[in-house]
């Protein structure tokens, strides 16, 4: 099969407007003779199901959890970007793309980026339409602050909670359609299968997690907006239910995997303190705006911060990148922490942790303006860590975060299978290797508010459909294969606990496929996840039944899934022999320790297809071309 990423001919800054004037529109009384499913309600799918459905489609959309608000959305932090340019500081949409295209390392579409840049400004104005309450300057003005990989501020933000009062906005345009009874909210479900007809996606098969009925439901065209992978480490800074299992599922039906080696981690999260912790904590980059990083020049000093003088410290994200300091990009600054640390350097207990220090912002800036900044942020470090960060320096380490990997889309936003849409952190996105901050949620929203509500259009008009309901075969054998993996699991009736096998496939994921990777390790990964996963099914034990709530068993599907999708991640990171942004192979370094690209042999998109329990997924390419920007190697000195 030929990858066709659609992408509209034309000059960059026109291929959009001529699009959406090429797409084939539905007219306004068609509209309510289509259903569509959106599956996830953070900020990409609420957006979604508002949108569509006050152009008039009749939504169906579903969440695991009991609110659609309490999506993984709710917890960012720092803010989103849109080339606003209020500062007056040199933006514009070409520098946002630029600096997408660039903080990816080169593995983005450049179209794609475009546009997310073009419609950057539109969210924002979107959202205050809304009462988001961004944070303002004394003039009135949205404020601004800066995040890593850019020289400029372009970051709109509500203090730390940027991504709770960004999905309050969308939720309530969400259940304004629910009132009004073009969306039809069906919390706690869980998606386990997507069905298909003709070739086409026409529905999904979920569990009610309450009491525990397999269900079906049809539509005219599926919209996944299910989120990202990180949860596969076991430890990271996602939300807990975040998970593969609805992306992998649509997989296994035939829509390709994009990129799903590239994962993100980020610098500044809470260390690692026990082994028995669930979860980790990040602590927004925005600090990066006035944190200073160092460590003790000397390896194996454990002096307290306080009685380390200046002159016997390192800054040395400083050092190295006098041009971007603090605010490299995350892979960049990820990476020199861990180089620190495994130098000696590290600080804490554990030896896994640098400081990132707010002396010098108090000194000039005063408590208090501080305290307006961050204040709710040094507030969670206080609480988690027992420390005050305005007496003494937080101590971070990077941790895993986001997963630039998801389902490969078109220009379009639809996956391998007609039908199927892709929305969100669930795509194989626009950010290539490395996602700069502030840019998920703009990309989700993105997404959702801009570019479904016409590429669906494009296809429902251009779409013959044969009529389904949910008695059709394809429902009724999907049903029964969600409900013989469900007993299957119930059946195993083993020694070891879920999390147990997840804390463990987590480990492997961590020091084979994580900051650092080298072709040995990932073959030696690939053998272990092979081994861990048939214990997996040997030797888990799952209480409880299939017919009521039993988080054990969602739990048990979710990690099912992921010590499949492992090993996908494992062959993806083996096939790209290169360096770059989040993928670091130690084997293509430059002699400054930088991520090596090899731009003549992987300057592509890698797609994955499903082709049979146990055998070899199929691999696939899309070159990527650059007619706008040049290659270059990377460089944040
Ligand atoms: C701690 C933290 C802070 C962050 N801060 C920022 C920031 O400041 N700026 C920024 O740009 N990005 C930030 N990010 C990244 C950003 O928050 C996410 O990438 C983004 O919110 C993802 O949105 P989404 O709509 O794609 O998915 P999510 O918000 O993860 O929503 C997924 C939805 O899918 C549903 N779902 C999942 N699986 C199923 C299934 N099988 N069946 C039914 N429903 C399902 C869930 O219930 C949920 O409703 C942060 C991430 C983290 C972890």
């Amino acid at each position: 099969m030929r990858l066709d990423a659609k992408i509209p001919a034309g000059s960059l800054a026109q291929k959009w407007d001529r699009h959406r004037f090429e797409l084939k529109l539905v007219n306004p009384a068609n509209k309510r003779k289509y259903d569509i499913i959106v599956v996830g309600t953070g900020l990409a799918g609420a957006s979604a199901s508002a949108s569509l459905a006050e152009l008039g489609y009749n939504v169906k959309t579903f969440c695991i959890h009991d609110s659609p608000r309490r999506a993984h959305s709710i917890a960012a932090q720092g803010g989103i970007n849109a080339a606003k340019n209020y500062p007056n500081d040199g933006d514009s949409i070409w520098r946002l793309f630029y600096d997408t295209v660039k903080g990816g390392d080169f593995r983005a579409r450049e179209a794609n980026v475009y546009r997310l840049a073009q419609v950057s400004n539109l969210i924002i104005d979107q959202c205050v339409a809304q009462g988001v309450p961004f944070a303002r300057e004394y003039g009135g003005l949205l404020a601004n602050r800066s995040f890593g990989g850019a020289q400029l501020s372009r970051t709109f933000y509500a203090r730390g909670q940027t991504g709770q009062q960004l999905l309050l906005g969308a939720y309530s345009a969400l259940m304004r359609q629910a009132a009004t009874g073009k969306v039809r909210l069906f919390p706690r479900r869980e998606m386990l299968d997507l069905v298909l007809v003709n070739g086409q996606a026409r529905g999904i098969v979920a569990r009610n997690l309450v009491s525990g009925e397999i269900e079906r439901h049809e539509g005219h065209a599926v919209v996944l907006c299910t989120g990202g992978y990180g949860n596969v480490y076991f430890l990271s800074t996602n939300a807990k239910a975040c998970n593969v299992t609805a992306t992998f599922r649509a997989y296994k039906r035939g829509a390709f995997f994009g990129n799903p080696c590239f994962t993100q981690i980020h610098p500044t999260c809470i260390p690692v303190h026990g082994t028995y912790q669930s979860k980790l904590t990040l602590m927004s980059e925005s600090l990066r705006n006035d944190g200073r990083v160092w460590v003790p020049q000397t390896p194996g000093d454990k002096r307290q911060p306080s009685q380390i003088p200046e002159a016997e410290r390192d800054y040395f994200l400083e050092r190295k990148y006098p041009s971007f300091g603090n605010l490299v990009p995350r892979d960049v600054a990820s990476r020199n922490a861990k180089e620190q640390c495994d130098q000696g350097k590290g600080v804490g207990e554990t030896g896994l942790a640098v400081f990132l220090d707010f002396a010098d912002a108090i000194r000039r800036d005063g408590r208090a303006a501080i305290e307006k900044k961050y204040g709710n942020l040094f507030q969670m470090y206080a609480k988690i860590t027992g420390e005050d960060p305005y007496e003494t320096p937080m101590m971070i380490y990077p941790a895993v975060h986001y997963t630039m990997g998801g389902l490969w889309v078109d220009y379009n936003l639809m996956s391998t299978i007609d039908g199927l849409f892709v929305l969100g952190e669930a795509n194989f996105s626009d950010h290539g290797a490395n996602r700069l901050g502030a840019s998920a949620l703009m990309q989700g929203l993105a997404d959702g508010y801009f570019v479904i509500p016409y590429t669906i259009g494009g296809y429902l008009a251009g779409t013959r459909f044969a009529e389904v309901k949910n008695d059709h075969p394809a429902f009724t054998d999907s049903v029964k294969q969600v409900r013989e993996r469900t007993a299957r699991l119930l059946a195993v009736n083993g020694r070891r606990t879920v999390d147990d096998f997840h804390r463990q496939l987590g480990l492997i994921m961590w020091d084979h496929c994580g900051m650092a990777r080298t072709n040995e390790g990932l073959a030696k990964a690939r053998t272990l996840i092979q081994a861990l996963r048939e214990e997996f099914w040997r030797n888990v034990r799952v209480p409880g039944s299939a017919q009521d709530l039993n988080q054990s068993l969602e739990k048990a599907g979710r990690v099912a899934d992921f010590m499949e999708f492992a090993e996908l991640m494992v062959i993806d990171a083996l096939a790209r022999q290169e360096s770059c942004g989040g993928h670091f192979n130690e084997a293509f370094q430059t002699e400054e320790n930088e991520a090596r690209r090899d731009d003549a042999n992987f300057c592509h998109v890698a797609a994955w297809e499903f082709t049979g329990d146990g055998k070899e997924p199929g691999f696939h390419k899309e070159p990527l071309v650059f007619e706008n920007v040049h290659l270059t190697q990377r460089s944040y000195k």
